[in-house]
This record gives structure tokens, C-alpha cells and sequence, in this order.
């Protein structure tokens, strides 16, 4: 995960070793790699120039140049603020409601049926839930058919209206059903396009609004990078979603998009995808996420 981005810092960082005294102009050269290696993982220039900038204020601040190592405040003070930049805390999920529903979103192909599954799996499993899987899209027969196989998998009913065209209705009548049947958690898969296009979003809006999540959360491919943020500012423009879920972080992704969402949508990436199985999902730790990074 992110190995390139991970060598390309530990090269900056061999800047300041085998210095006798670091000057100013050494650890210049290293923010100025830290940049470079953070454009090479795909993080728009705004963010990664910002970035360094931030770290340099701070480096200035703690007087880096005068303490006994130089070379390892540096590292925290990157360390710090890539935590910063991925959020901060880690966020959780809000299950207040009686039931609680979950709208996820997203582009087709990003993961979300099977992010709707891991994320039932997790809340039965690890929090002792009584989750419902809903099927709203009425557009592809086989993403029904997907749901009820993920369902079937993992033990979580699905809930689908193969006849119904209106999406709206079938989430509704699915909170109904959840209501009468003792489910306390509703997971609403919607339909998504292979772009944005307006037809999808006001369908998703519709939902939205008639349903009134407590959780609306948008799925993306960290492998689409700089198309990921892109692609998380329309949904958020429209569904002023929750959170992010950032799926296939086990592929050869570079980072960018895990890196410049939150800053771009100021939504926190709430949990991540790594691999196809149900058991792959993993809670977003910042912090853990940029120590991995740093090594
Ligand atoms: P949807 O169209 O948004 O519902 O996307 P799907 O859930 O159908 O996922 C699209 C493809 O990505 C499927 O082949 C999934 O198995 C795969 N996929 C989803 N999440 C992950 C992940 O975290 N890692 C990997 N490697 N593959 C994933």
C-alpha cells in the first residue's frame, strides 16, 4: 500500500543523514522531495504545496535546526500533518436511528455492493446488529442478483423489488420492512453510472431526501486518484454525504486520493476496502495510515 510514496519519503528523509550540521538549505531540498514525492502519488499540487508549506512553518516554529535531532522531528512533524491531512481523528458511524439507514453512493464499479456487504458483515459481527441489505438499482438486474449473493454469503437478508422502477419507493418500503421485522440497521446499495451524469444524481438525491439517512456514504476507487477527489466533490455537492469509504486500497494504488479527499470535501474517509473478500474492510485510522507511510 502506497510502497512508492513510502520510498519516495524515506528518500527525502536521507537528506539530513550523514550531515554533521543540517542548515536551512538541507531541509529545504528535503520539503521540496516531501512535495515531489506527494505529487508523484497523484495529490494535487494546491494540497501538496500547501502541505510542505505547513510543515516548514512548523519546522521554523520548533526551531528543527537547533535540536539535538533534526533529522527525526522533521519525520514527526510530516508524520503529523499527513495524519492531519487524512482527517485527523478517526471517524465512526452513526447507527442512532431505530433502524438506522445507510445510503451508499458512488460511481458503478467503485465497490459498492460489495462495501454494502463487508459493511452488514462488520455491524452484524462486530456489533452484534440486526442489518437489512436493500437493493435500489433498477437498472441492472444482475447488481439485484449480486446483493442477494453477497447476502446469502454473510447471512444478512436482502431486500429487493425486481418488478419496481422506482427506487424511492423500494427504500421506503424496505425502512417499512425493516421496521416490522426488527432490523435495526438498513444498508440502501443504490445505482451508480460509470460517470457522473445528472439523471443519476437526481435519482440519488430523491432517494436521499425521501429516506433521510443517517449515514450517507460515498464509495470510490483509490485507484482512480485525482478522478476519485473529482468525482467525491459532485456526490458531496449534491448529497452533503457523511463519510468516505475508500475501496481497493489493497490494489497498487499511489495514494492521492486517500490523501487529498478530505481536504478537498472536508469528509473524513470512514473506513477502507482491501480486497474482495467480506471480511475486507478495515476502520480508517489516520494516524496508523501515516505511520504506515513513513515507515
Ligand atoms: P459497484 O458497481 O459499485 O457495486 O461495485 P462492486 O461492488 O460490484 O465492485 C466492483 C469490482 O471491484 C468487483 O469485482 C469487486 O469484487 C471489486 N472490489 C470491490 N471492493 C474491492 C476491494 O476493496 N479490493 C479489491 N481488490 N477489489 C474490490
Amino acid at each position: 500500500m502506497f510502497d512508492n510514496l513510502s520510498d519516495k519519503l524515506d528518500k527525502a528523509f536521507h537528506i539530513l543523514k550523514g550531515h554533521g550540521k543540517i542548515t536551512e538549505v538541507n531541509v529545504a531540498d528535503t520539503l521540496k522531495e516531501v512535495r515531489r514525492a506527494l505529487l508523484d502519488a497523484d495529490v494535487n499540487f494546491k494540497i501538496a504545496k500547501d502541505f510542505t508549506a505547513r510543515v516548514k512553518e512548523k519546522a521554523i516554529g520548533q526551531d528543527v535546526l537547533t535540536t539535538l535531532q533534526p533529522g527525526q522531528l522533521l519525520v514527526k512533524l510530516v508524520k503529523d500533518e499527513l495524519t492531519e491531512l487524512m482527517g485527523g481523528d478517526v471517524a465512526g458511524i452513526n447507527l442512532q436511528g431505530t433502524p438506522s439507514v445507510i445510503l451508499m453512493s458512488g460511481l458503478q464499479g467503485s465497490g459498492k455492493t460489495t462495501f454494502s456487504g463487508k459493511l452488514a458483515n462488520y455491524l452484524q459481527t462486530k456489533k452484534n446488529k440486526k442489518p437489512l441489505l436493500v437493493a435500489c438499482d433498477i437498472y441492472r438486474p444482475a447488481a439485484i442478483n449480486q446483493l442477494h449473493v453477497v447476502g446469502d454469503q454473510i447471512g444478512v437478508e436482502v431486500y429487493s423489488e425486481p418488478e419496481n422502477k422506482n427506487p424511492v419507493e423500494i427504500a421506503q418500503n424496505a425502512i417499512k420492512h425493516a421496521k416490522a421485522n426488527g432490523f435495526n440497521i438498513v444498508i440502501v446499495d443504490t445505482a451508480g453510472r460509470l460517470a457522473v451524469d445528472k439523471e443519476m444524481m437526481d435519482e440519488i438525491a430523491r432517494v436521499h431526501k425521501a429516506i433521510q439517512p443517517q449515514e450517507t456514504l460515498f464509495v470510490v476507487d483509490s485507484m482512480t486518484g485525482q478522478d476519485a477527489v473529482n468525482t467525491a466533490k459532485a456526490f458531496n455537492d449534491i448529497l452533503n454525504f457523511d463519510g468516505v469509504i475508500l475501496t481497493k486500497l489493497d490494489g497498487d494504488t499511489r495514494g492521492g486520493a486517500a490523501l487529498s479527499i478530505k481536504s478537498v470535501v472536508n469528509k473524513p474517509i470512514k473506513f477502507v476496502g482491501t480486497g474482495e473478500k467480506m471480511e475486507a474492510i478495515d476502520v480508517f485510522y489516520p494516524d496508523r495510515m501515516a505511520e504506515r507511510i513513513l515507515g
